[in-house]
């Protein structure tokens, strides 16, 4: 089945009471057994729910994997999957990932007892010489958020193999639909479904994917015993929303290269960092494996030309706004908003400036997005 069939076709539950073409909501905490012992499959609705498990079939489906947990945000599906490791045991990530989960690594995992090294993964051989006889993960976020760098997930693997360490990738910024990491070997992947997935910003959500069966049981049970699952209308939402995934990833990348092309000339702009520009110094991995380029960007104001706040407050189409992903144009700066919880030393290493702005490109006329950017990046 390809990918658009299976937006559409997999995980529906349909009501045979009245035939419904659709999955509908189960708002139910709890299910009835027949009997001692008996039931339909469901007891509690934090442990599973029918309209939570077909969004997880629909995303397992469109990530190649053999099980899905729907969680309640994309922070609570990364913390159900760090509570594999224990104290002392060592984790290898990206510094320049999400701000939120350099956040929980620090600052919450930390006191637990686990340690992190944050460095370029950019690197291989930085990684190789970070691991030591502690080290359980590699947590790949590709591209990164916000500078859009790109980790060659298959070398990081080949790292992980050697040593017996579990990966996972966060795949939220360009989907399944424009990447597979379980094709490059990746143990689990885990997604903000509050970004893409969903694509239309009413819902917060994650999912946790699993490559094989042992994964996903050790993981399940963390998803129920935390308390992480997602609602069932939650779930029922993303579901709606992953339906049209292609033709939404297909509309934000066709704006997001036009837009990109319309910075890069700007004398305004100092630098734009998407893959799918040439510019961009990773040309051969990105065509390795990526399937597309994405909908998001990021670019160096000159703030001596510009203003930050002149250009925020003068956009009509782009709120200024955290998150990405959503149907409607987003732009909003990472040092002082989405990535600020790292912390000024932290955001210098990662190369992030006070002059970075983050732009997720939605789905309206790239020549309307053009016009707005054009007026507000007048000097
Ligand atoms: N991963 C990435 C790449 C993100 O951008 C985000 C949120 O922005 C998250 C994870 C966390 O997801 P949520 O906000 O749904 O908890």
């Amino acid at each position: 089945m390809k990918p658009r069939t299976a937006s559409v076709h997999k995980g529906v539950y349909k009501d045979k009471t009245f035939n419904s073409v659709t999955t509908p909501i189960y708002p139910t905490s709890t299910f009835a057994f027949e009997k001692l012992g008996v039931n339909k499959g469901y007891d509690y609705t934090r442990s599973g729910n029918p309209t939570r498990t077909a969004l997880e079939e629909n995303i397992a489906a469109l990530e190649g994997g053999v099980g899905c947990s729907a969680t309640c945000t994309g922070m609570a599906a990364i913390t159900a999957v760090l509570f594999y490791l224990q104290s002392g045991d060592h984790v290898i990530a990206g510094d320049d990932i999400y701000g939120g989960s350099y956040r929980v690594f620090a600052r919450a995992f930390t006191k637990m007892g686990i340690k992190f090294t944050f460095l370029n993964m950019r690197d291989l051989n930085a990684v190789k010489k970070a691991v030591n006889n502690n080290t359980k993960m590699i947590w790949i976020e590709t591209p990164s958020n916000p500078l859009l760098n790109i980790i060659d997930i298959a070398g990081v693997v080949a790292i992980a193999k050697k040593n017996n360490l579990l990966t996972v990738c966060d795949n939220t910024f360009l989907s399944p639909y424009f990447q597979k990491p379980f094709e490059f070997g990746v143990d689990i992947i885990i997604h903000s479904t509050t970004k893409y997935l969903n694509g239309h910003s009413d819902v917060v959500g994650g999912a946790i994917i699993y490559k094989d069966k042992a994964v996903e049981e050790k993981t399940r049970f963390f998803v129920n015993a935390l308390g992480v699952s997602e609602a069932p209308f939650d779930a029922w939402l993303v579901l709606r929303g992953v339906k049209t995934l292609a033709q939404r990833m297909e509309a934000h990348q066709e704006n997001a290269s036009a837009v990109a092309q319309f910075l890069e000339k700007h004398k305004n702009v100092k630098k734009v960092y998407y893959p799918g520009l040439k510019s961009h110094p990773q040309q051969a991995l990105i065509k390795k494996q990526m399937k597309g380029f994405g909908g998001m960007l990021s670019f160096e104001l000159d703030t001596k030309k510009v203003a930050l706040d002149k250009l925020f407050t003068r956009l009509k189409y782009f709120s200024l706004a955290e998150s990405l992903g959503g149907v409607e144009s987003l732009i909003e700066s990472p040092w002082f908003m989405s990535h600020a919880s790292m912390g000024e030393d932290a955001l210098k290493a990662s190369g992030i400036t006070k002059e970075t702005v983050r732009v997720s490109l939605g789905i309206e006329d790239k020549d309307d997005l053009i016009d707005d950017l054009t007026d507000a990046l007048k000097g």
